[in-house]
């Protein structure tokens, strides 16, 4: 990280996702801040505690953790933000507070079959491909109001919205598109399926958060524009 601090950077996120939320009512108090920290050492999570970030994201379980060993279980809420094998998922399971990347109906009935044995509740977002890039996991957008259907009834697992990510790229119309996409399946699952809780919309990163949020992001997952680039 260079010789900015991370509050220096925080307030500057901070304004910034307050000024895009003003766009749609809101305030920045409205928008989860979950402060990705991979590839970054465990000092990073403490940093982000002693800033005021209540929320961290790794995106894969060995980081995960490694990270909740060195940086403690308590020190913030975790969120596991990558792809999961379900090979991973029993011992994933106690490490984490909410998965954004649910993405397969197996992996569905994996979390909620070892959630049941471990006599715990499993909360996760649904990871929709709303970009329509082949190289994205998460359900196509034609598939996910189906999919969440029969994952929304199984015992031990509640879902609590959805997930997308957008294509890198600086085409605004391209975000919008694929933010407003995800958004609005939010909306026809919250009237249609049967369990679903739309309490959270994960979109947007460091390239792309304040156009998220005008498009009704709740919940930003931002790394570099907090950290610095990563290695
Ligand atoms: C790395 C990562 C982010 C953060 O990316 P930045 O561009 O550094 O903000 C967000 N979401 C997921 C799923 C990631 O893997």
């Amino acid at each position: 990280m260079d010789s900015e601090t991370l509050e220096a950077r925080l307030r500057r996120v901070r304004e910034r996702m307050d000024t895009a939320a003003g766009r749609t009512g809101r305030t920045a108090d409205d928008v989860t801040l979950v402060a990705v920290t991979k590839t970054h050492a465990a000092d990073a999570v403490l940093a982000a505690r002693d800033a005021g970030i209540a929320d961290v994201g790794e995106n894969r379980v060995q980081e995960l953790e490694e990270k909740v060993a060195a940086a403690g279980r308590e020190t913030a809420r975790w969120h596991l933000i990558g792809h999961l094998q379900r090979n991973k998922v029993r011992r994933v399971l106690p490490l984490f507070d909410l998965l954004h990347s649910l993405d397969s109906p197996r992996l569905a009935r994996k979390l909620s079959s070892e959630a049941a044995e471990a006599g715990v509740e499993v909360e996760a977002l649904v990871q929709v491909n709303t970009s329509g890039e082949e190289s994205k996991y998460g359900f196509d957008e034609e598939n996910a109001l189906e999919a969440l259907t029969g994952i929304c009834v199984l015992p031990s697992l509640r879902i609590r919205g959805l997930m997308t990510m957008a294509p890198y790229t600086d085409d605004e119309r391209v975000l919008r598109r694929t933010f407003a996409a995800c958004r609005e399946l939010q909306q026809r699952a919250a009237r249609e399926v049967a369990g679903f809780s739309p309490d959270h919309l994960s979109m947007g990163m460091s390239n792309d958060f304040e156009i998220a949020i005008e498009e009704g992001s709740t919940m930003v997952r931002l790394g570099t524009v907090l950290f610095g680039e990563r290695e």
